[in-house]
C-alpha cells in the first residue's frame, strides 16, 4: 500500500465507535507509510491537534460535521498536515467547492460513512465535477467505500486517483494480490 487509511469514528457523527489518535500514535511507530486519517466525528476542529501530535500526515473531515470548515483547513495546515474534506453520498459536491484553494485532497464518498462492507455507489458525476472545478490545483480526488478490482475502475475513470480499500484488501486470502488487482484495475482504467 501507498498510505494507511484510518477510519476515526465517534460514536455521534456515525452509529460505530472506532479508533482515536492514540492508536494513530502507534501506528506512527510502526510505519513510515503516510497516515491518512479520516475524521468522522462531529467536532473534528476539536480533535486536530490530537492527531497532528499523533503523528498524521492528512487529515480529513466531513463538510457535514458541526466544525467551520475553513477554521478546521485553516488550523490543519498550520500544523503542517495536509487537509482533505469529506462529502457524503447524498451531500452535493458544490459544498466543497469554494474550499478547493485550501485543500490538498477531497474524498468523495462511495458509501455511506459508518460501515465497512458496503457496497460502491458510482459518484463519477461529482468526481468529475471536482475535475473539472480543480483546474491546475494539485487537488487528490480519493474514494472510500466498495472499492474492489471492477468498482476501481469507474472511480478512475471518473477521475480518482486516491483509491481507499478495506474489506477488498483485509477479506482477499492474499492481501498482496488484492493491492496488485486494485492498482492494475485502476491504471488499466485511467490508460482507456
Ligand atoms: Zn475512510
Amino acid at each position: 500500500a501507498d498510505w494507511l487509511h484510518v477510519d476515526v469514528m465517534d460514536g455521534h457523527f456515525v452509529p460505530n465507535l472506532t479508533i482515536g489518535a492514540p492508536v494513530v500514535k502507534c501506528l506512527r511507530e510502526v510505519t513510515d507509510l503516510p497516515l491518512d486519517c479520516h475524521l468522522m466525528i462531529s467536532e473534528p476542529l476539536r480533535y486536530v491537534p490530537d492527531f497532528l501530535e499523533a503523528g498524521a500526515d492528512t487529515i480529513t473531515f466531513h463538510v457535514e460535521a458541526e466544525s467551520d470548515v475553513g477554521e478546521t483547513i485553516a488550523a490543519i495546515k498550520a500544523g503542517g498536515a495536509r487537509a482533505g474534506l469529506a462529502i457524503k453520498p447524498n451531500t452535493e459536491v458544490e459544498a466543497a467547492l469554494p474550499y478547493l484553494d485550501q485543500l490538498d485532497m477531497v474524498l468523495v464518498m462511495t458509501v455511506e460513512p459508518g460501515f465497512g462492507g458496503q457496497s460502491y455507489m458510482d459518484m463519477s458525476a461529482k468526481l468529475r465535477r471536482l475535475v473539472e472545478a480543480r483546474g491546475e490545483r494539485a487537488l487528490d480526488l480519493q474514494v472510500d467505500g466498495g472499492l474492489n478490482p471492477e468498482t476501481v475502475k469507474h472511480a478512475a475513470e471518473a477521475g480518482a486517483n486516491v483509491i481507499v480499500a478495506g474489506s477488498a484488501v483485509f477479506k482477499a486470502p492474499d492481501s498482496t494480490a488484492a493491492i496488485r488487482a486494485l492498482r492494475e484495475g485502476a491504471a488499466g482504467a485511467r490508460a482507456s
